[in-house]
């Protein structure tokens, strides 16, 4: 008997939308695809529960006739391909003909449609469900096309279970309306989510200006214009200067041909060209645009096209990374190159004697422009530490700058079984005085201590902060003058639901038209720290959780930065009694050896480490 059968064309179906249609964010995206392609002025996109229940995206542009409006529910038909030909060069974002027939086939859709044609009277209203054409009927209607999407995946249960939270697909959904709207400056872009516009960006003359509209205001400040050119192929946009990084990496929009692309040729141009400037862990803002001709780049090498292929990749590569840091230099914004080195905490290779490494092995001028990161050696200091020192972060940015940015640790945030070398205790150091503003050098019956001034105070305001939102007992200040904080969509959208635990916490934030927040209380342990970077320091690292947002972790993140933005700083002179206070207090902490984040707040130089070095024992 034979086994294999070909499925039935409904199932067929099903299976290849889930290729297409990943998520709601996906449906968004081909049908914005299509009105781009479609020569729309005007986009609307409107959605209810992160657009599980229902979305809608209405345009201005070419419309369709009766009989193309049902046969673009047909599989492969499309009305930008024509010959085999054509597909070598696709100047269209679309050319598959299968998103409309896949996205009816996992949904309730209706479609409103009419071409510019002024012989016709009225529109079309083509119904679908679940992949079968339920009615066409006229109705009157305005020039363009209007598709809603309801109830997406409603036969496929599997699928519809993978969906995220209402605010996390919501997020999707804002960034890809932000990618196109970046794209597309000439089309007005809405977003609106349950009546309420998160993006609204009227046409404009430019990128520039359009950065500004969705940004908001200075942001642009804190980006360099990107332009180059090889050959035939062109790149051009904005990236970020250094000292702007993001922890996650929703603020990178790469296109190819004004299509929105993942590539990994490009992401890997722009880490290499920001390799010496910022932490591993974080990520530059980057809108990049390459363009080349059609035909040097396949961009049917995923049904989502979002993959692309390059004819000759090592090409935009080389561009990419040139562009980016030429710009970077122009605008005298790449630091000096510092060596660092930074062991890893290992105790077999601490055990191993300690050699002082030969000259030839130092950084030389031509080390120093190859930027690979130095490799792991043993460090007098490290290797002689004697507090509870486990894995840290390999790459460990230099000390100015911000390590907020790095992830925050888990097991870094409460005590736990403390090292055998017993607690840290500061009636026994006595303080010797400060290291270029920035470091307290202690002595104890032990040896040399050296604490970093932020760590340790972020630690002692970290257990506070926390201690007392346990309590509910966190004091708050007022802002004599409330701070207006434009956040980007996809933010704003997540904010609106932390704002009871923010309360909590000791921010008073209010929604205040369009995508922008009213700050009018922090937390009093803030102090004068910059606000509104604090606050998008916080939505930043709450919207990099893909899981479900809990309260505990909601609560650890708003801690950790308010406690890290709060800080003293390096470079900040300290008096004796400032000193003596600080180690006074972190000797009170359950953890005075690490920094939420991992980082070590105390190191050690040991008497006998001292001697050996300097050849006694
Ligand atoms: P593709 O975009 O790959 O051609 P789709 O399934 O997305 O395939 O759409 C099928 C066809 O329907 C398109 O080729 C286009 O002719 C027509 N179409 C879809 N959306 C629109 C729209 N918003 N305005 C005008 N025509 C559209
Ligand atoms: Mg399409």
């Amino acid at each position: 008997m034979n086994t294999i059968r070909v499925l039935p064309e409904i199932l067929a179906n099903k299976i290849a939308a889930g290729e297409i249609v990943e998520r709601p964010a996906s449906v968004v995206k081909e049908l914005l695809e299509n009105s781009i392609d479609a020569h729309s002025r005007a986009v609307y996109v409107s959605v209810q529960s992160g657009g599980k229940r229902f979305i809608q995206v209405r345009d201005d542009g070419d419309g369709m006739n009766q009989d193309d409006a049902i046969l673009a529910f047909e599989h492969h038909a499309t009305s930008k391909l024509q010959t085999a030909e054509d597909l070598g060069a696709i100047a269209t974002l679309g050319f598959r003909g299968e998103a409309l027939p896949s996205i009816g086939s996992v949904s309730r859709l209706t479609m409103r449609t009419r071409p510019r044609d002024p012989e016709l009277v009225s529109g079309t209203e083509v119904e679908i469900q679940g992949g079968v054409l339920r009615s066409v009927k006229p109705v009157p209607w305005n020039d363009g096309t209007e598709i809603t999407v309801r109830d997406l995946f409603f036969n496929i249960p599997a699928r519809r279970k993978f969906l995220r939270s209402h605010d996390t697909e919501l997020g999707h959904i804002a960034r890809l309306v932000t990618h196109y709207a970046l794209a597309h400056p000439e089309i007005r872009f809405t977003l609106e989510s349950e009546g309420r516009a998160l993006i609204d960006a009227v046409a404009v003359a430019d990128l520039r200006e359009r950065i500004y509209q969705i940004f908001g205001e200075g942001f642009l400040d804190n980006l360099v214009e990107l332009s180059g050119q090889a050959g035939s192929v062109r790149v051009r946009g904005f990236s970020s200067r250094p000292h702007e990084q993001r922890t996650n990496p929703y603020s990178q929009f790469f296109y190819v041909n004004r299509r929105m692309v993942r590539d990994k040729v490009i992401a890997s141009a722009i880490r290499q060209a920001y390799r010496n400037c910022i932490p591993a862990s974080a990520y530059p803002v980057v809108i990049l645009f390459v363009e080349l001709p059609f035909d040097e780049v396949d961009v049917n090498a995923h049904p989502a096209k979002t993959e692309i292929r390059f004819r000759d990749q090592g090409a935009v590569h080389d561009l990419v990374l040139e562009t980016i840091e030429s710009a970077l230099v122009r605008s005298a914004t790449i630091p000096e190159y510092q060596y660092r080195e930074y062991a890893a905490p290992d105790f077999q290779r601490a055990a191993a004697p300690y050699v002082m490494p030969p000259l030839q092995n130092q950084p030389d001028r031509a080390d120093a422009f190859d930027f690979t990161p130095p490799s792991v050696s043993p460090n007098p200091f490290q290797r002689a530490l004697n507090y509870p020192f486990r894995e840290v972060p390999a790459a460990i940015p230099a000390r100015h700058e911000d390590h907020s940015l790095l992830p925050i640790r888990p097991d870094m945030l409460v005590g736990s079984a403390l090292d055998p070398a017993g607690p840290f205790q500061s009636g026994s150091v006595r303080i010797l005085g400060q290291l270029q503003d920035s470091y307290i050098i202690g002595c104890d019956s032990q040896g040399l201590l050296i604490i970093d001034q932020h760590v340790a105070h972020e630690r002692i305001l970290y257990e506070t902060l926390a201690s007392a939102v346990q309590g509910s007992v966190v004091e708050t200040q007022g802002l004599l003058v409330p701070l207006s904080l434009e956040l980007p969509p996809h933010q704003a959208a997540l904010l609106e639901r932390m704002i009871p635990e923010l309360n909590r916490n000791g921010f008073v934030v209010e929604p205040f038209g369009g995508s922008s927040v009213l700050i009018r209380s922090v937390p009093a342990i803030a102090g004068d720290s910059d606000c509104r970077r604090l606050l998008s320091e916080i939505l930043e690292g709450l919207e990099r959780e893909e899981r479900t947002l809990d309260v505990d972790r909601i609560r650890d993140r708003i801690c950790v930065s308010t406690a890290c933005r709060a800080a003293i700083k390096v470079n900040m002179p300290l008096t004796p009694e400032k000193m003596q206070w600080l180690l006074d207090r972190l000797a009170l902490t359950r953890i005075p050896t690490n920094c939420p984040h991992g980082r070590p707040i105390i190191l050690r130089f040991t008497m006998y480490e001292i001697e050996r070095n300097f050849g006694r024992v």
